[in-house]
């Protein structure tokens, strides 16, 4: 019952007037194959300066498109020189926005704390959070699979009320970028982990409802294997998901 979400997190790559192109030929493309977008829903996230573009694109054409923000302040606004607060992505109409990307967490510090800051703003602002956790490989290698990304999700989830919608990202770090996916078997292992965390923290009918991805070196020829899964309802895919065609045969993992 939980309609399986690819998600497009394009990084920095694709200015606006790429990001339109893209957009109407991904759009068109998986409609001219007649894409079920209710039975499998499709969202990317380009850089904050390609949205205003995308919002007019995707609302002039009524485009099946779901679309965020690859992050998003703690704050509402004020003196935070360089940040973009929810209220300006709730106003481009965006449904979603990533936060706690490895890559933020990494190269931008960001800790248990401002993920935790950050998903409460994004609720505020009626925005899905898609919460990044994973663990690197030294933590593999110390902790085990799970126990990292289940410490992040409960510091994410902190303060969460049961009626948010969020979303969930499982991102092996050792994955990302590296053309070494994990096996279906691992994601399947943490997601369960995590899903008994929503559970635990949130309550059964939010854990039974709350899509969880799996995100690291998706591609079309490895997405089936991750929606097999029972407890992988989707993928947040990087690298490929800038190739049009690759993309749309991720989303349509199931022809
Ligand atoms: P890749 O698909 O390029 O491994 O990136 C995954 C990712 O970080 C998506 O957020």
């Amino acid at each position: 019952n939980r309609t399986p979400l690819i998600a497009g997190n394009w990084k920095m790559n694709l200015d606006h007037l790429q990001a339109i192109a893209f957009v109407q030929k991904l759009a068109w493309g998986l409609k001219d194959a007649n894409h079920d977008f209710t039975a499998v829903e499709v969202a990317v996230f380009p850089p904050f300066t390609d949205l205003r573009s995308v919002q007019t694109l995707v609302s002039a054409d009524k485009l099946p498109l779901a679309y965020g923000a690859q992050d998003v302040s703690a704050h509402d606004s004020g003196a935070y020189t360089g940040e973009i607060s929810g209220a300006f992505l709730a106003q481009l109409e965006c449904q979603y926005v990533i936060i706690g990307h490895s890559e933020r967490r990494t190269l931008h510090r960001e800790d248990d704390d401002q993920v935790q800051a950050k998903v409460q703003a994004a609720l505020k602002h009626n925005l899905v959070p898609v919460i990044c956790v994973g663990e690197s490989a030294d933590d593999l290698e110390k902790h085990g699979p799970s126990a990292v990304p289940v410490a992040q999700l409960r510091a994410a989830l902190a303060g969460v009320d049961a009626a948010a919608d969020i979303v969930v990202a499982y991102e092996p770090v050792w994955a990302i970028g590296s053309g070494k996916a994990a096996t279906p078997e691992q994601a399947e292992q943490v997601a369960a982990q995590l899903r008994a965390v929503l559970a635990d923290m949130l309550g059964q009918d939010v854990a039974a409802k709350t899509r969880i991805l799996y995100g690291g070196s998706v591609k079309a020829d490895n997405i089936l294997g991750f929606m097999r899964e029972p407890n992988v309802d989707g993928a947040l895919v990087g690298g490929a998901s800038l190739d049009l065609t690759e993309f749309a045969n991720i989303v349509r993992f199931q022809k």
